[in-house]
């Protein structure tokens, strides 16, 4: 995965992924310079698979899907983190 640089993106996160039974067995590293384009480094949660791509998202919520083993994972954008923190006072410290 190419380096991000911070000060050019738009959308940066870097968080644990959970499988079925709640354990963050996986994570995502996703960034964007333009809020269209996103570029990913995922940990499928439930096959331990590693992947990476760039592709164009669309409206929320976003599911990426693992090549492995065909699962999906839900990525949350920052916000809505920002939002359930906020809410539930539990920050997740690997939000960038
Ligand atoms: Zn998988």
């Amino acid at each position: 995965m190419q380096d991000i640089d911070y000060d050019k993106a738009e959308y940066v996160t870097n968080r644990e992924l959970p499988n079925d039974d709640g354990e963050k067995t996986g994570r995502v590293k996703m960034f964007s310079y333009d809020n269209e384009t996103y570029h990913y480094q995922i940990k499928c949660p439930y096959c331990g698979h590693q992947f990476e791509n760039s592709e164009k998202l669309g409206s929320r919520p976003w599911w990426i899907e693992c090549p492995e083993c065909g699962r999906s994972s839900n990525v949350k954008r920052i916000k809505d983190a920002a939002k359930k923190d906020i809410k539930n006072r539990a920050p997740e410290p690997d939000d960038l």
